[in-house]
């Protein structure tokens, strides 16, 4: 079966065999050399600076991440503005409210683009004793395959000496990320999309300097303490032992096949070649190309057909495509280009939804 979802993703014989490695206790100094090269080569991913970053694991999927950056990352006294156009937006302004953290929202369509100006301008209306510390936003929406407009994000925040999160779950491996943005405090993103790896293994590429002013609200999640523990070859909990020898075994992959930018180049040319196939056989995308992730585009339902069908057609040859979130899901359906994927198998796709469409 290919994976042509989001995550899990379709794993290469490599990564799958290193599963297969011998049984590890985490208190051994094999598993903290194992915890060291994983967090040294998520940093090498984007060149990041070691002394400056640091790349902190966690054992739980991406939203484990994602809680622990925004649990973690906004002060006390800190205030949060949420940037969203999709769930994974959304989510972070209900991990705002379970935690009790102070926040506003500024919310456009699933559809659309993030609304800067009014992010500017609540930025800067915002009453001397609320001024917001930080902004949270996705960098690719993977509701929609939108690639937020994080440079942007990026420049409003400089401007106004706030500090910025980014949930970069789906993004982290393939799409550019500028590290050198003053502004950038944290990434959160996972072992099992653009990576490679499987799930079980999340991690925040946070500055060190955010870090030492992190707060404690998390138990399990507290990002500060679990950064204070890796930096010592520690760990405080029992981590996914064999998710972290497939991500670094994942990782190592990744620099063998030339990095971020070889990965995007690869996603790049099998998204457009679904896009132009799809689009011969009348079916057209979301949001724009030039506006898209090459990780992941939603198409529009050809009229007349559930998703359950093209789902249930693909499936029976040996696809697994992706539906809509809430309303989406009557509208449109999603495929990814992560994982060990080829354009022979765009190519066997392309044919098997033409035959679904007769
Ligand atoms: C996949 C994803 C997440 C996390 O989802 P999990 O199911 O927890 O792995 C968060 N944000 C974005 C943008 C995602 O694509």
């Amino acid at each position: 079966m290919l994976l042509l979802n989001p995550g899990p993703v379709s794993l290469t014989e490599r990564v799958r065999r290193s599963l297969l490695q011998p049984d590890l206790c985490h208190r051994e100094s094999e598993f903290f050399d194992l915890q060291d090269e994983a967090r040294e080569r998520l940093l090498a991913t984007y060149a990041i600076d070691p002394a400056e970053w640091s790349a902190v694991l966690i054992t739980g999927s991406g939203t484990a991440a994602v809680e622990s950056m925004v649990a973690s990352l906004v002060p006390d006294a800190g205030r949060l503005l949420t940037v969203e156009n999709g769930v994974y937006g959304e989510r972070i302004a209900q991990i705002c409210e379970r935690y009790r953290i102070a926040h506003e929202r500024v919310r456009s369509a699933w559809t659309g683009a993030l609304d800067l100006e009014t992010v500017a301008a609540r930025l800067d209306s915002a009453p001397p004793g609320a001024r917001f510390t930080h902004v949270a936003a996705v960098h690719h929406e993977t509701t929609t395959g939108r690639l937020n407009d994080l440079p942007r994000i990026g420049e409003l925040c400089r401007e106004r000496g706030v500090s910025l999160l980014a949930d970069g779950v789906s993004s982290f491996g393939a799409e550019a990320i500028d590290f050198g943005d003053a502004s950038l405090s944290a990434v959160a993103a996972t072992a099992n999309k653009c990576l490679h790896g499987v799930p079980g293994v999340s991690f925040v590429i946070a500055r060190r300097s955010a870090l030492a002013q992190a707060a404690s609200r998390a138990y399990y999640l507290d990002l500060g303490r679990l950064a204070r523990l890796q930096d010592a070859r520690d760990t405080p909990f029992t981590p996914a032992v064999q998710a972290y020898y497939a991500l670094v075994e994942a990782l190592r992959e990744f620099a063998d096949e030339g990095g971020r930018s070889a990965r995007h180049q690869r996603y790049a040319a099998l998204a457009e070649q679904a896009r132009a196939g799809l689009a011969a056989l009348g079916i057209g995308t979301v949001v724009p190309p030039e506006q898209s992730s090459v990780v992941l585009r939603s198409y529009r339902l050809p009229p007349g057909m559930a998703y359950a069908a093209l789902h249930d057609a693909l499936k029976a040859n040996g696809f697994v495509i992706y539906a809509g979130q809430g309303e989406l899901s009557r509208t449109l359906f999603r495929i990814s280009t992560m994982g060990h994927l080829t354009s022979a198998d765009i190519d066997r796709l392309l044919e098997c939804v033409a035959q679904a469409l007769r």
